[in-house]
């Protein structure tokens, strides 16, 4: 009986999140005929994957800068996994797979080289001229950089890919893009609304996978190693005990099969922990359909007990390796080659090719400048520093 129950309980979950995946648009933002092969959101995904903003994710940074070596994780190897984690999460959860994928696969278009630190550089380069955040540089990719069609520029992505794009937006930029676009994604930042139940999952796609990918790169950069983990992160050493547990001869051999299998088992167990919590939180609130699913607070979330252990885990990387000496040394390298390169852009925009030369006259240097530096991938960016300051920042072999 209670099986039945919960058999019940468990299908009427199904439809009501099934009712509320984000339902195919027609609307991009410039109007188009509907592909006859593919649905809109695949097409946002194809156009995503065919842009040359999704090619520099190659040799972009996401930790450790690009010639540290070629197993570390590069933004378009976590964009992939971001993708992964987001997609099984939607399949699951049962709502748009193809508008998961294509925020997912977009969701870091708009990062600078070498991480954040390339951010906060043009942040304080811009401070007087609209400042600069990575996640509305991401949605002036694809809305005006990419120039790869006739009819429009940027990839004229639907409503709901840019949505999902637009993760945080400050008040004066949500003003701006306002004015601009009266009932764009920027609307929900002065509704104070939710995006799309698959933006929500995304951003937390995003999390899962950069908490995992970022100890794997940790421990083989030898920055941090799993004994730390062990001692300071109890969700890392409550699963590795289970492995141990399951793999007794792994105790005499630890080593990477055994860190692998540790963060195999910690991604599926958030993933799981985040089906159900999500589940449970759908039921509770039973919105009718996607945009109810907007107005009815966060909906996509972790449960009390995995996000308080993934607050300790986020807070022990920052500590031992975002912080860590010889990434922050790493990263005051950076951080002065692109402060030098904005100011050698600004002085002379005639230093950059003709098509960021042409913006700079019609938009301003800063602004052009700013585009043309954050489109760089790390090997370029060093590349025209040495150009450009005859000096040479790193030895990349
Ligand atoms: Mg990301």
């Amino acid at each position: 009986m209670s099986a039945l129950r919960k058999c019940t309980g468990a299908l009427l979950i199904a439809a009501l999140l099934a009712g509320c995946a984000q339902p195919e648009s027609p609307a991009p933002v410039v109007p188009e005929p509907a592909a006859a092969t593919r649905g809109a959101f695949q097409r946002d995904r194809d156009r995503i994957v065919h842009s040359t903003a999704f090619r520099r994710l190659e040799y972009k940074t996401q930790v450790f800068v690009n010639h540290e070596g070629d197993l570390f994780r590069t933004r378009l190897t976590h964009s992939l996994e971001v993708a992964q984690i987001a997609r099984s999460l939607a399949r699951n959860l049962a709502l748009n797979e193809d508008l998961t994928e294509a925020i997912s696969l977009a969701h870091d278009l708009g990062h600078t080289p070498f991480g954040h630190a390339g951010q906060d550089v043009l942040g304080e380069c811009l401070r007087e001229h609209g400042g600069f955040e990575h996640n509305l540089q991401s949605l002036r990719v694809v809305d005006q950089l990419e120039a790869r069609y006739a009819a429009f520029d940027g990839l004229n992505l639907t409503f709901e890919t840019r949505e999902g794009i637009l993760k945080h937006c400050s008040a004066r930029n949500a003003q701006q893009l306002l004015q601009a676009e009266p009932t764009g994604p920027a609307r929900r930042f002065a509704d104070g609304t939710q995006p799309s139940l698959e933006a929500q999952l995304v951003n937390l796609a995003d999390a899962l996978a950069y908490n995992a990918h970022d100890i794997d790169d940790g421990v083989r950069s030898g920055l941090i190693t799993p004994a730390q983990l062990g001692e300071a992160v109890p969700l890392f050493a409550r699963l590795q005990a289970t492995v141990l547990a399951d793999h007794p001869a792994l105790v005499a051999a630890p080593g990477r099969r055994l860190l692998a299998e540790t963060l195999r088992r910690m991604l599926s167990s958030q993933i799981a922990d985040l089906v159900a919590n999500t589940a449970a939180r759908m039921a509770a609130a039973a919105p009718a359909d996607a945009d109810e699913a907007r107005r009815a607070g966060p909906l996509v979330a972790l449960g009390d007990r995995l996000q308080a252990e993934l607050t300790v885990l986020q807070r022990f990387l920052f500590q031992a390796l975002y912080r860590h000496p010889q990434v922050m040394q790493t990263t005051a390298l950076a951080r002065s080659a692109l402060a030098d390169l904005y100011a050698a852009y600004t002085a002379d925009p005639a230093q950059m090719p003709p098509e960021h030369r042409e913006r700079a006259s019609t938009e301003g240097a800063p602004r052009a400048v700013a585009d043309y530096i954050a489109g760089m991938t790390d090997r370029y960016a060093l590349r025209e520093h040495q150009r450009l300051t005859g000096r040479r920042l790193f030895d990349t072999g």
